[in-house]
Parts: structure tokens; sequence; C-alpha cells
């Protein structure tokens, strides 16, 4: 049983790993500003006497005593994220400065909620972890995407210059149970507007590409590349590799849905990359992990949790 932090504990990740780690015996600190997360995602956690709840910006310092640190906060939908860019950027970079100075006062293991947004709009397809990326600077995403890489860059240099234990997760398009409803994320957006019987939304053509991981085996690879070996850092791919067309998507979403909703095609966004499938190799020879939720499993699950809560 340790001590564990987990930043941006009350956002979408973040709650279902303070679950899990709560049901394997650890004691969690949840760290979060509210800026995106709510305290309904953790609600049914604050009378569990092994959890506790602080209101905190990782833009500041912060310093409390735990044995390992989960950095996830940060606004991770492209409306949330560019809604206050500065903010975004400071949280990805200041954010990671406070985490690592902490882990390495209080000599804890760290993990970085880390992005496949580090490869841009890539051209080499699927990603794997030695693609350096393509990345614009200076556009819309960038606050974004050139955070999480100094982020990355933070946390192998405090590996490397102060030994520190760090594991680098990249993360590709996740999907589950309380994803926020209005947070303009594809899966969320087609499962809402299918509910109310409104048009689904497919910005461009609808040929780009995502790859989706359910929220429960994501969070299982988060777990287990806590665990790997000290000198293990990563960065590791966790996603999932079954590749769809936003078109592909909105039709399975209506046939799971049911409903009168059509499609209604929206300019695309700038910036909006093409594809996106990561090359799982490396989590799974070193993590011995991969994906088991089928994108029909998991969106029926998250179909189910948006029905209920739209009805509530
Ligand atoms: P989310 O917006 O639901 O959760 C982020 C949490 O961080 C929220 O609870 C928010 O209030 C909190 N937060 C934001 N800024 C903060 C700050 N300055 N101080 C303290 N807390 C702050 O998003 P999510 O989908 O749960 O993403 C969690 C992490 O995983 C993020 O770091 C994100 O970049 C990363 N990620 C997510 C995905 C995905 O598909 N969901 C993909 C790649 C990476
Ligand atoms: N920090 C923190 N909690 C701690 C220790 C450090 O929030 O327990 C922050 C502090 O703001 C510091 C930053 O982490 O500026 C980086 O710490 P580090 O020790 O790497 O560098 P410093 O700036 O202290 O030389
Ligand atoms: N998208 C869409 N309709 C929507 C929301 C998003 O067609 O209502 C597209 C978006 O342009 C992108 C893909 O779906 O090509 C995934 O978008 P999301 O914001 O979920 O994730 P990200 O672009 O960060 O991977």
């Amino acid at each position: 049983m340790q001590s564990i932090l987990v930043t941006g504990g009350a956002g979408f990740l973040g709650s279902h790993l303070c679950d899990r780690l709560l049901e394997a015996g650890h004691d969690v600190l949840c760290v979060d500003n509210f800026f995106t997360g709510s305290k309904q995602n953790i609600r049914h956690l604050l009378s569990n006497p092994h959890f506790e709840l602080m209101r905190h910006d990782v833009t500041f310092p912060l310093y409390v005593e735990v044995a390992r640190i989960y950095n996830l906060a940060c606004p991770a939908s492209p409306i949330h994220y560019q809604h206050d860019p500065v903010q975004t950027t400071k949280t990805s970079v200041h954010g990671a400065i406070n985490m690592l100075g902490l882990a390495k006062r209080v000599k804890a293991r760290i993990l970085q909620a880390s992005t496949s947004e580090v490869y841009g709009d890539p051209e080499m397809h699927p990603q794997t972890e030695d693609y350096w990326g393509r990345v614009n600077p200076i556009g819309p995403r960038s606050c974004y995407d050139e955070g999480k890489r100094c982020a990355e860059t933070l946390f192998f240099d405090y590996h490397r210059q102060h030994r520190l234990e760090v594991k680098v997760a990249r993360i590709f398009n996740t999907y589950g149970p309380r994803m926020h409803p209005n947070d303009g994320r594809v899966v969320s957006n087609f499962i809402v507007q299918a509910l109310r019987g409104q048009d689904l939304t497919i910005y461009g053509d609808g040929q780009q590409t995502r790859s989706f991981c359910y929220v429960d085996d994501l969070i299982g690879g988060l777990l287990k590349l806590m665990d790997t070996p000290a000198d293990f850092a990563g960065p590791v791919n966790i996603g999932n590799p079954c590749e769809f067309t936003m078109l592909q998507l909105a039709e399975l979403v209506l046939k799971l849905v049911g409903g009168k909703s059509k499609l209604a095609f929206a300019p695309l966004p700038q910036d909006d990359p093409r594809q996106r499938r990561p090359d799982i190799s490396v989590a799974q020879d070193m993590l011995q992990w991969q994906p088991r939720v089928s994108l029909e499993d998991g969106l029926q699950e998250t179909i189910a949790y948006f029905r209920a809560t739209l009805a509530a």
C-alpha cells in the first residue's frame, strides 16, 4: 500500500485512475483545480477514508509527502485547451516543473500523461515512439502539443540530470463514461447528438482517422507502466490500434443509438491531424499490455452512461 498523488484526479481519466488505485488498496491524494474536472466524477469516493481531495492548481508549488505521482492535470479536449491557451501551456510546463520538483524532493516515482499530439499531423503511420513528430509550433493546437512536448523534455532531463524515476505515457484518443458531454470530442459529441436526435457533425469529409481506446484498457496500461523497472522511462504509446474514419464512427454510433439523426458536414478545424494510430509494440513487450475492449462494446458502455446522465 502506497500514498499516491493523482493530479487532474477529478477529470475523465483521473477519476477512473483514482478508482483503480483505491481498489488496489492504496491511499490516493487527488489534486485538481476543477477547470474541466468535476466533483461529480469523484463524489462516490469522498467518504472513502483512503481518499483525499485537494483543490489546487499545479502551476503553483505543492508540498505533500507521497510515494508516487501520476501527473494528469491538463485540459485535454481542443475546445477546453484552446479556451485559455496561455494557461494550458503553463499547466503543462510549470505543472511539470512543480511535480518533478516535488518528486525529486520526496524521491517519488512520477508518470506523465503525455499524448499522441506530440506526433502532430504525422507523416509516419502508424506512429512509433521514435518518430519525432510534425507539430506546428504557432497554431491553435500548439499550446497543448508544444506544452506536452516541453513536459516530456523536462521529464527526461530530470531523469538524466537528477536520476529521477520517470515514466512517460503517450496516450491516444480515449473515451468512456465520465467524458465531459460538452467538451467537443468526437465520441461524446456523436453520442450526445444521437441521443438528442440531432444531426451528427462531421468535420471535413470525415475521412480523417483516429484510433479509440476504452478508458478501462487505458488505465490498465498506465498502472502497468508505473510498475516497470526503475530504469525504464518510456515513452510508451498507450492506445488502441484499431483505426476508424470519423464517418465509420458516426455510422457505428447511429447503429447503436438508433433514432433518426443524419450526418451534417462542417468545416475541418485548422491543423486537424489527418490520421492517427499507435504502434503498440513497446507496450506489448515492456508492459505485456494490449487493449481488450472493442469499439462497439466500449461505445455501448459510454452510450449507457450518457443516456443516464442526460436523463438525470
Ligand atoms: P480532463 O479535462 O477530463 O481532465 C483533466 C483534469 O485536470 C481536469 O480534472 C482538470 O480540472 C484538471 N486540471 C486542468 N488544469 C489544471 C491545473 N492547472 N491544476 C490542477 N488541475 C488541473 O481530461 P482527460 O481526458 O481526463 O485527460 C487527462 C490527461 O490525459 C491530460 O493530461 C491529457 O492531456 C491526457 N490525455 C488524454 C487523452 C484522452 O483521449 N482523454 C489523450 C491524450 C492525453
Ligand atoms: N516544488 C514543489 N514541491 C516540492 C518541491 C519543489 O512544488 O516539494 C516546486 C518548486 O516550485 C520548484 C520546482 O518544484 O521551483 C522545481 O524544483 P527543483 O528542486 O527541481 O528546482 P528549484 O527551482 O527548487 O531549484
Ligand atoms: N470531429 C468531428 N465531429 C465532431 C468532433 C470532432 O468530425 O463533432 C473530428 C475532429 O475534426 C477530429 C476527430 O473528430 O478529426 C477527433 O476529434 P477530437 O477532438 O475528439 O480529438 P483530437 O482531434 O484531439 O484527436
